[in-house]
């Protein structure tokens, strides 16, 4: 399966349908998962090195930290990056902490610099991120259909 193919049906896979909040996704990863998932924003994460989101295996649970961001669409991304991820089973087996250098909107070279940088597999970060980008436009489409729905019958 190409990336393409591997996203598509991981979002099949999901079952939500084609819109969602991030808490309904929040809660199927959970489920999935048997384990609790938390979302966490740390305010002084350094960010020196790009860093801004972490997926942290717990024993029990899994834990996203992410930067504080005035964007609520970039906080928004760096949590569904992570959630790719875990919907990818890129850490099962191993306990693994993940530590991330995501920049959206950067070009995808200078992007490709940071990642290699962190030694993360190139492959993995494209599905992830390419993954998020569909959550994203999910979430986004909820949002549009909750509008949508006020501005008829609100
Ligand atoms: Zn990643």
């Amino acid at each position: 399966m190409n990336i393409e193919q591997t996203v598509s049906a991981a979002v099949a896979g999901l079952q939500l349908g084609n819109t969602f909040t991030l808490d309904d996704l929040r809660h199927t990863v959970q489920d999935r998962r048997h384990r609790r998932l938390r979302i966490v924003e740390l305010a002084d994460l350094d960010t020196h090195d790009g860093l801004c989101a972490l997926w942290f295996v717990a024993d029990a649970e899994d834990i996203v930290i992410h930067a504080r961001s005035d964007s609520a669409l970039h906080r928004q991304q760096f949590v569904l990056h992570e959630l790719a991820h875990m919907i990818l089973g890129h850490c099962d087996g191993d306990d693994c902490t993940v530590g991330e250098a995501l920049l959206p909107n950067i070009p995808p070279y200078t992007r490709g610099r940071l990642l290699s940088r962190q030694d993360l597999d190139s492959e993995t970060e494209i599905a992830a991120e390419s993954l998020a980008d569909r959550l994203a436009a999910g979430i986004r489409g909820a949002m549009f259909a909750e509008s949508a729905y006020s501005e008829v019958f609100g």
